[in-house]
């Protein structure tokens, strides 16, 4: 009995540690590892609501206790401006995505991107009564065909005077493809992704769409606290945590 428990004690040893060094190997490279292992942290971000799908995922999150931050669209916060006094009241972080997500719209030039990104910013407002911190996320992110690198460059320009940053992400639940993917498959690529990462913006969306993200966030949830993560919204990050996501090309993307 006792050689069996010994046996089996050096087998979950070895395998937890295959686990870690596993995880480890792939992110190497000019962050040390061994800074961040301490705490693990992951920033789950939900863009293009609110829809109905957001108070879902909100009831989730309380359930959980746990804390994202919402990239919000204005024209939807006109409609479900009760979902986002929710949203605030939970303790959730609420910032721009743009008022019209309309590419062909926002991305013609910087002036247009501005100003649709305003019109979102006040409609955020007045809703929360303060001003959103000073991140917002491109629609489509840095790398989408209709932004190009002239008015890219001007935005760039503009958020550094401002003082703005663009947040990009490190993990992707593959719930804004064309082919609309089933719960099963955003949880693994969330989760598969979430492995490599000591710390994580986690690309998730609750637009209309996106019933079968609300039908997983739960489990991504557990198995995240599972890995060890602790949960913050963006409002939240420290200067460390800042640095790493820039020097990753998470914020501030160079495209
Ligand atoms: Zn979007």
């Amino acid at each position: 009995m006792y050689k069996k428990l010994v046996i089996l004690t050096i087998i979950c040893v070895i395998m937890t540690r295959l686990v870690v060094v596993r995880c480890v190997e792939s992110d190497v490279d000019s962050v040390k590892y061994l800074d961040y292992i301490e705490e693990k942290v992951i920033y789950l971000t939900f863009d293009d609501g609110p829809s109905p799908n957001t108070n879902k995922i909100l009831n989730i999150l309380k359930e959980e206790d746990v804390k994202a931050t919402f990239f919000v669209i204005g024209n939807q916060v006109d409609i479900y401006k009760d979902t986002v006094k929710k949203l605030e009241e939970a303790g959730m972080c609420i910032l721009p995505h743009t008022n019209t997500h309309n590419y062909r719209k926002i991305y013609k030039t910087s002036k247009d991107y501005f100003e649709d990104l305003n019109i979102c910013r006040e409609k955020i407002k007045n809703v929360t009564l303060k001003d959103p911190v000073n991140f917002v996320r491109f629609p489509g992110g840095v790398n989408n065909e209709l932004l190009n690198n002239d008015v890219l460059s001007e935005i760039r320009e503009k958020f550094l005077d401002d003082k703005c940053y663009f947040i990009e992400w490190n993990v992707y639940g593959l719930d804004a493809e064309i082919n609309p993917k089933d719960s099963n498959t955003i949880y693994r690529a969330t989760i598969n992704q979430l492995c490599n990462m000591p710390k994580a913006i986690v690309l998730l969306h609750d637009g209309y769409g996106n019933v079968n993200t609300a039908n997983c966030v739960r489990d991504i949830i557990v198995q995240a606290k599972n890995f060890g993560y602790k949960f913050k919204t963006l409002e939240e990050i420290t200067e460390k945590d800042f640095d790493y996501f820039v020097k990753k090309n998470v914020i501030n993307k160079r495209g």
